[in-house]
Protein backbone atom coordinates (compact mmCIF):
# COMPACT_ATOMS: atom_id res chain seq x y z
CA UNK A 1 0.00 0.00 0.00
CA UNK A 2 1.29 3.31 -1.06
CA UNK A 3 2.15 5.47 1.93
CA UNK A 4 -0.34 9.23 1.18
CA UNK A 5 2.07 12.60 1.09
CA UNK A 6 0.19 13.32 4.08
CA UNK A 7 1.17 10.88 5.74
CA UNK A 8 4.84 10.86 5.28
CA UNK A 9 5.06 14.38 5.71
CA UNK A 10 3.63 13.73 8.87
CA UNK A 11 6.34 11.15 9.35
CA UNK A 12 9.23 12.96 8.45
CA UNK A 13 8.05 16.05 10.58
CA UNK A 14 7.36 13.54 13.70
CA UNK A 15 10.78 11.99 12.96
CA UNK A 16 12.26 15.17 12.86
CA UNK A 17 11.03 16.39 16.33
CA UNK A 18 11.76 12.81 18.25
CA UNK A 19 15.67 13.42 16.67
CA UNK A 20 15.97 16.01 18.48
CA UNK A 21 15.81 17.18 22.73
CA UNK A 22 16.34 21.07 21.70
CA UNK A 23 12.24 22.20 21.82
CA UNK A 24 12.72 23.90 18.67
CA UNK A 25 9.63 25.95 16.98
CA UNK A 26 7.81 25.36 14.38
CA UNK A 27 10.44 27.46 11.62
CA UNK A 28 13.37 25.43 13.03
CA UNK A 29 11.16 21.78 12.24
CA UNK A 30 10.31 23.56 8.80
CA UNK A 31 13.78 24.27 8.38
CA UNK A 32 14.93 20.82 8.95
CA UNK A 33 11.59 18.85 7.04
CA UNK A 34 12.77 20.69 4.43
CA UNK A 35 16.29 19.21 3.40
CA UNK A 36 13.94 15.94 2.88
CA UNK A 37 10.41 17.32 1.16
CA UNK A 38 12.13 20.77 -0.27
CA UNK A 39 8.26 21.07 -1.44
CA UNK A 40 6.41 21.15 1.82
CA UNK A 41 5.16 24.61 2.91
CA UNK A 42 5.31 26.98 6.55
CA UNK A 43 1.86 25.98 6.61
CA UNK A 44 1.46 21.88 6.44
CA UNK A 45 3.85 21.98 8.86
CA UNK A 46 1.90 24.05 11.23
CA UNK A 47 -1.06 22.15 10.51
CA UNK A 48 0.76 18.99 10.86
CA UNK A 49 2.40 20.11 14.23
CA UNK A 50 -0.96 20.85 15.47
CA UNK A 51 -2.44 17.54 14.42
CA UNK A 52 0.27 15.85 16.15
CA UNK A 53 -0.47 17.09 19.19
CA UNK A 54 -4.01 16.57 18.81
CA UNK A 55 -3.43 12.88 18.92
CA UNK A 56 -1.12 13.46 22.07
CA UNK A 57 2.29 11.89 19.82
CA UNK A 58 4.00 15.36 20.34
CA UNK A 59 4.02 18.17 23.27
CA UNK A 60 3.29 21.49 22.19
CA UNK A 61 4.79 24.20 24.83
CA UNK A 62 3.42 27.31 24.68
CA UNK A 63 5.27 30.13 26.60
CA UNK A 64 2.56 33.03 26.22
CA UNK A 65 3.93 35.94 23.93
CA UNK A 66 6.88 34.06 22.51
CA UNK A 67 6.43 31.67 19.55
CA UNK A 68 5.33 28.26 21.14
CA UNK A 69 7.94 24.91 20.98
CA UNK A 70 7.73 21.74 20.43
CA UNK A 71 8.40 18.05 22.17
CA UNK A 72 8.92 14.80 20.92
CA UNK A 73 8.22 13.30 23.52
CA UNK A 74 4.59 13.20 24.36
CA UNK A 75 4.53 12.22 27.76
CA UNK A 76 4.19 14.83 30.75
CA UNK A 77 7.27 15.77 31.92
CA UNK A 78 8.98 19.42 33.48
CA UNK A 79 11.15 21.59 31.91
CA UNK A 80 13.56 24.82 32.45
CA UNK A 81 13.26 27.67 30.34
CA UNK A 82 16.55 29.82 30.03
CA UNK A 83 15.71 33.55 30.59
CA UNK A 84 18.79 34.69 29.11
CA UNK A 85 18.92 32.54 25.71
CA UNK A 86 15.19 31.13 25.59
CA UNK A 87 16.40 27.22 25.83
CA UNK A 88 14.08 24.72 27.38
CA UNK A 89 15.36 22.02 28.46
CA UNK A 90 14.33 18.58 29.58
CA UNK A 91 14.40 17.86 34.28
CA UNK A 92 14.58 14.81 35.06
CA UNK A 93 12.52 14.75 37.42
CA UNK A 94 9.75 12.25 38.10
CA UNK A 95 6.26 12.91 38.10
CA UNK A 96 5.01 14.93 41.51
CA UNK A 97 1.51 13.20 41.39
CA UNK A 98 1.25 14.24 45.11
CA UNK A 99 0.69 17.62 43.59
CA UNK A 100 -2.94 15.81 41.55
CA UNK A 101 -4.15 14.74 44.76
CA UNK A 102 -3.41 17.34 47.10
CA UNK A 103 -5.56 19.52 44.49
CA UNK A 104 -7.88 17.06 43.75
CA UNK A 105 -8.65 16.50 47.25
CA UNK A 106 -8.88 20.39 48.18
CA UNK A 107 -11.46 21.22 45.67
CA UNK A 108 -13.17 17.76 44.60
CA UNK A 109 -12.26 18.65 40.38
CA UNK A 110 -10.69 15.53 39.09
CA UNK A 111 -7.25 16.77 38.32
CA UNK A 112 -6.04 15.05 34.92
CA UNK A 113 -2.65 16.84 34.53
CA UNK A 114 -0.17 19.64 35.34
CA UNK A 115 2.28 22.13 34.08
CA UNK A 116 5.59 22.67 35.92
CA UNK A 117 8.16 25.10 34.83
CA UNK A 118 11.18 26.16 36.03
CA UNK A 119 12.62 29.13 35.33
CA UNK A 120 16.29 30.61 35.65
CA UNK A 121 19.75 30.46 33.81
CA UNK A 122 21.44 27.63 32.50
CA UNK A 123 24.82 26.20 32.40
CA UNK A 124 26.15 27.86 29.41
CA UNK A 125 24.51 31.29 29.74
CA UNK A 126 26.19 31.16 33.72
CA UNK A 127 29.50 30.19 32.19
CA UNK A 128 29.16 33.00 29.68
CA UNK A 129 28.10 35.46 32.25
CA UNK A 130 31.60 34.64 34.44
CA UNK A 131 34.12 34.76 31.72
CA UNK A 132 32.47 38.09 31.19
CA UNK A 133 32.99 39.08 34.80
CA UNK A 134 36.34 37.63 34.92
CA UNK A 135 37.49 40.21 31.94
CA UNK A 136 35.69 42.98 33.14
CA UNK A 137 38.22 41.95 36.85
CA UNK A 138 41.47 41.46 34.68
CA UNK A 139 40.97 44.87 32.32
CA UNK A 140 40.33 46.71 35.50
CA UNK A 141 43.18 45.00 36.84
ZN1 LIG B 1 20.83 29.99 28.51
MN1 LIG C 1 10.89 17.90 26.89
Amino acid sequence: MAVSRNTRQRNAILRVLQSTKSHPTADWVYQQVRQEIPKISLGTVYRNLRLLSEKEQILELNYGSTFSRFDGNPNNHYHFVCRICGAVYDVELPLVRELDVKVSGDTGFKVENHRLEFYGICNPCLAAQNTAGAERNTARG
